[in-house]
């Protein structure tokens, strides 16, 4: 092993990356400028709970690209997973199952029987495409199929772009959704499974992998900012730390979103304008309040709750506890309760604790023992939910690519570049489509690749 790949960021995307590299024997050197592995992954402790960043499902389970990983490098057993699967819709009816299937469909309580004949119509022909057919669709919004529908059927098309994509439908691109069907339709090999791991944590992912990269010689440098890429003659050669030291390297990946990297890390003249000005148009993002409740007795056994239709502030209910038990001290329940909110609610306290209370009210609503089970509560904002695109227009083939002409040695990972689905499997699957890439230009370049001692 003489060759050594710059990594910046130990979020998901950049992990993902050192792993598929050191299977292949080729060391990383990783640089993340915060004190913790994870990036928007990774979780806390507090009182005694295990925290996330918000909260956090792997989508797909066994199909996902991250899981793809794990088997490609032969640690799937090291990450144990607990399948998220019982999850209802509630409405002013009561709680409905969750479709699984066609069946299951077909047997959805809580829209109209003639709804659902209508549902299996626009959902059967998605399901049965092919991927590439669904690239056409990129610029469609996925309302385009649904505005005929009825209120409730509607209504359940937010539930399922709430669980897919934490966002309402409208902002959904036809392509995007599209291809989470296919991958969901067992008669393709999909699944609709998710999965959470046991040991409680979403952050477990990260750690595993990077487990797995130290043990092949790969180093994490913590509290580590890049502050500039170095390129000279269209070529990177080095990078520069924040005590501006200078480390020589031509081969740098940057796994942090790319609209934000390449308007920090170069000098202004690197990239054409047209091109940056492309980039910055992925920075769209959704934001979000999401509370953490701590609880005295458990309220319900199933893994996550929808409360269905407008009046509900409460979009989702997560009873983290119930993935696993791991994430909660003895005798006490986690659950998070969440919802998208206009991006100025996030800085306004008043705002975020209207939506608290709010959420507060339904939830017991549904659950009357909620209130006074209730032992502390823990909100959080977020304007960042999802830097990854998933407008239409904006996806797949739209995001940053892996690597530009203008500099050689350069590469991009993690949700925001080229890379089916969103959040974490975007940002594994970046890796996984990026490694031939990096492969190719060290193999073209390895006498000038800096030997590691
Ligand atoms: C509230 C919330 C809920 C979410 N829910 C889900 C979910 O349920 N399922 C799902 O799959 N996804 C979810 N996501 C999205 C998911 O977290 C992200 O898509 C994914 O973690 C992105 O990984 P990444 O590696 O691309 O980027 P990041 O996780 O952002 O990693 C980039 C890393 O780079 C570091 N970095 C940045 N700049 C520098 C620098 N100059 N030098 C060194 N290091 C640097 C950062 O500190 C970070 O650690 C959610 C996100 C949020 C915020």
């Amino acid at each position: 092993m003489t060759e050594s790949v710059v990594i910046i960021g130990a979020g998901v995307g950049g992990l993902s990356l050192s792993v598929l590299l050191a299977q292949q024997g080729i060391r990383s050197k990783i640089y993340e400028k915060s004190a913790k592995i994870g990036g928007r992954t990774s979780s806390m402790m507090y009182k005694n709970h295990i925290l996330d960043n918000g909260f956090h499902i792997m989508p797909f389970y066994t199909q996902s690209a991250i899981y793809q990983i794990f088997k490609k490098i032969g640690i799937e057993t090291s990450l144990k997973l607990s399948k998220v699967d019982a999850i209802a819709f509630y409405t002013e009816d009561g709680f409905h199952r969750y479709p699984k299937g066609i069946v299951d469909l077909l047997r959805l309580s809580m829209i109209p029987l003639k709804s659902r004949v209508s549902l299996l119509k626009i959902l059967l022909p998605i399901a049965f495409t092919s991927i590439k057919k669904t690239e056409s669709w990129d610029d469609v919004p996925l309302t385009e199929s649904t505005k005929n529908l009825d209120a409730k059927t509607n209504a359940f098309f937010e539930a399922i772009c709430m669980l897919a994509f934490a966002d309402s439908a409208k902002n959904i691109s036809l392509g995007e959704f599209a291809r989470t069907i296919i991958r969901a339709n067992p008669f393709k090999g999909g699944t609709s499974e998710f999965a959470y791991p046991q040991d409680g944590g979403y952050d477990m992912i990260s750690k595993v992998l990077l487990h797995y990269a130290q043990k092949r010689n790969c180093s994490l440098y913590l509290q580590s900012p890049i502050k500039k890429i170095i390129v000279q003659d269209q070529q990177v050669v080095g990078i520069i730390d924040s005590n501006q030291k200078f480390i020589d390297t031509n081969c740098v990946v940057v796994s942090y979103p790319a609209y934000h990297a390449i308007n920090q890390l170069f000098d202004k003249d690197i990239f054409d304008k047209d091109f940056v000005n492309k980039i910055n148009k992925l920075n769209e993002t959704t934001a979000v309040v999401e509370v953490h409740f701590a609880l005295s007795k458990k309220l319900d056994k199933r893994h996550v709750v929808f409360p269905v239709g407008s009046h509900h502030t409460a979009k989702g209910i997560f009873f983290i506890s119930n993935m696993t038990p791991k994430v909660s001290p003895k005798g006490e329940h986690l659950i998070i309760s969440g919802t998208p909110v206009p991006p100025s609610y996030v800085k306004n306290p008043f705002k975020i604790r209207e939506i608290v209370d709010q959420m507060k009210k339904e939830i017991n609503e549904i659950y009357p023992e909620f209130e006074e089970s209730l032992l502390w509560e823990r909100p959080m904002a977020w304007s960042l939910v999802e830097s990854v695109v998933k407008k239409p227009g904006m996806v797949w083939k739209s995001k940053m690519p892996h690597s530009v002409e203008a500099v050689k040695g350069l590469f991009f990972v993690g949700d925001s570049t080229i890379s089916y689905g969103i959040g974490t499997d975007s940002a594994a699957h970046s890796s996984i489509l990026c490694l031939p890439k990096i492969l190719k230009y060290i193999k073209t370049t390895k006498p000038v690749i800096t030997p590691l001692s």
